[in-house]
């Protein structure tokens, strides 16, 4: 199922993101977790891509899984690596797997990258174009509240997004974020620029200090005050830490919605259990 009608329901979307194995032995711990979350009937997930140090073999295998439990699945994809064959296999390999959604991404450089090499790509803009250009997926594309980490300024980083929903982007997927008023900002100055594509809020709920860390180091994304204090209290408590991020992306999620934003994607991390704590206490909220 394409994506792109889910937003004209009127109702806020709710997806959920997995991440493949990233080695052979975990194939099936990753199934069973898939296909766990899968049974919350979110109105799709989203398999990443060689994201994390993660392997991106499997991304089309797992997005399989995702829609044989009969949720919509959103296959990520990178270019950064790439030349002009290897993608084109790579939409042909997520054709044959049934998948009908690509959220386009350019991928982080890896460590041995030479920015003088000559290349096919380099930014999501031409990912994009070349994926509309082959024809029959609906196509997401990347977005940074706080500015994306390499980008000198906000307002650069926004006219760089409008080329790059130009060139064919359905929907945009935040980044995480932990202040709300980082998003109301954003879209005010992105819907301002003309950039009327859906734009679904990236929640993470934080359930290991120490794992948010190095993303926030990466991601550049800030933490509130309150949301240090909370790391603070309970970075030594494991079920404390998990318990109080699960509650603090729920509240995130009340005002997000109230605040009239098209869809929530969570980052669930691969975690049933926070994907049903989230489904369950915000089932009314979310009109499920
Ligand atoms: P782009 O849109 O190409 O932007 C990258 C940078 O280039 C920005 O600073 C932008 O302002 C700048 N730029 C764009 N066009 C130009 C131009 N013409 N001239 C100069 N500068 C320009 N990574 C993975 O490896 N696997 C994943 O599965 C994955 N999933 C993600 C999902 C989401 C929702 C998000 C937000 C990120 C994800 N990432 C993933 C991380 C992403 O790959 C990185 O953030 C990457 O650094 C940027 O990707 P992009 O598609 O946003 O790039």
């Amino acid at each position: 199922m394409r994506l792109n009608d889910i937003w004209k329901r009127g109702r806020v979307s709710f997806s959920f993101e997995v991440f493949p194995p990233k080695k052979d032995g975990d194939f099936q711990t990753v199934r069973a977790a898939v296909e766990s979350i899968a049974q919350l009937k979110p109105d799709f997930m989203s398999v990443t891509y060689g994201a994390g140090g993660g392997t991106s073999d499997y991304t089309a295998e797992i997005a399989r899984i995702v829609q044989s439990q009969g949720v919509p699945a959103l296959a990520h994809l990178t270019c950064v690596s790439a030349d002009r064959d290897r993608i084109r296999h790579e939409l042909e390999k997520l054709q044959a797997a049934g998948i009908e959604n690509i959220l386009a991404l350019r991928g982080d450089y890896p460590e041995d990258y030479d920015p003088a090499a000559p290349r096919d790509y380099r930014y999501a803009a031409s990912l994009v174009e070349d994926i509309r250009a082959y024809g029959g997926f609906t196509i997401g594309g990347a977005c940074y509240p706080e500015g994306h980490v390499e980008c000198p300024s906000q307002e650069e980083d926004l006219r760089h997004l409008k080329e790059k929903v130009e060139k064919g982007v359905d929907f945009l997927t935040t980044q995480m974020f932990f202040d709300n008023s980082a998003l109301y900002s954003f879209l005010y100055r992105a819907r301002a620029l003309g950039i009327t594509v859906p734009v679904l809020a990236g929640v993470m709920p934080v359930t290991n200090a120490g794992q948010i860390q190095r993303i926030l180091r990466l991601s550049g994304t800030t933490l509130p005050y309150r949301f240090r204090m909370i790391l603070d209290q309970f970075r030594d408590r494991p079920d404390a830490m998990k318990q109080a991020g699960v509650i603090y992306a729920a509240e995130q999620i009340v005002d997000l919605v109230a605040n009239g934003v098209q869809g929530i994607h969570v980052y669930v991390m691969n975690k049933p259990d926070v994907a049903r704590a989230l489904s369950e206490n915000l089932a009314r909220v979310l009109e499920r």
